[in-house]
């Protein structure tokens, strides 16, 4: 199997208690799901539909900070963003807004007409979306047309373990939902074939990259 984001040929391996097999790129260090186990858009939303994404609870409000705190240093003085796959919740972009970002939220289940196709942002930002995307190169290289030059895109998104045996263990994978894992480099190497400039990350869940 060729890797999905670089297309080198990548090992794979099993988890021998479901029985799902991953591809793991050295180049790149992307892991991927076997495809079959790519879920339709309603079989995601009967999951997320279970989600309690209560909007005045502090915790939820604290999780949004801490990204929002990461990537503010970085981005300098966006004066309009997009929140791209919110969820049902569009606390993010209230957050945004409270802090004078005008900020759209998308989402394509929950709010899927409010992507304005002719619209260019300094922001985009995305928080627990990229682990459940079938072709993340191609939604990549789209947030970036979406980017005016020198805008910002900043995602969240677990970093795998990159090593087979910690990755089994690793519970983000357990998620039906979750099928594609990243790495720091996956982004470098994305941010390489878009023209991006690779900024920051917390070597954790955040990324931060820059058009141009
Ligand atoms: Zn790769």
């Amino acid at each position: 199997m060729k890797c999905h984001i670089c297309d080198e040929t990548c090992t794979s391996f099993e988890d021998a208690k479901t029985g799902i097999r991953y591809y793991h790129c050295l180049c790149c260090e992307y892991i991927f799901k076997s495809p079959e186990h790519y879920q339709s858009i309603e079989v995601q939303k009967s999951r997320y539909d279970l989600h309690e994404n209560n909007e005045d609870d502090a915790g939820y409000r604290a999780y949004f900070q801490r990204f929002v705190n990461f990537i503010l240093p970085y981005v300098g003085k966006p004066k309009h963003a997009l929140d791209f796959g919110c969820g049902r919740s569009t606390l993010l972009a209230k957050i945004l807004k409270n802090i004078g970002i005008d900020t759209d939220a998308y989402d394509p289940i929950y709010h899927p007409d409010t992507l304005n196709h002719s619209k260019k942002y300094d922001l985009i930002v995305s928080t627990e979306v990229f682990e459940h995307l079938h072709d993340p190169k191609s939604v990549f290289s789209d947030l970036v047309s979406r980017l005016n030059e020198g805008g910002y895109m900043a995602i969240q998104t677990q970093f795998h373990p990159n090593e087979k045996e910690a990755f089994l263990f690793w519970y983000y994978h357990h998620d039906p939902t979750h099928i594609v894992f990243f790495r720091p480099e996956s982004f470098r190497k994305l941010a390489a074939m878009n023209g991006c400039t690779y900024v920051a990350d917390n070597g954790k869940n955040m990324v931060v990259l820059r058009k141009g």
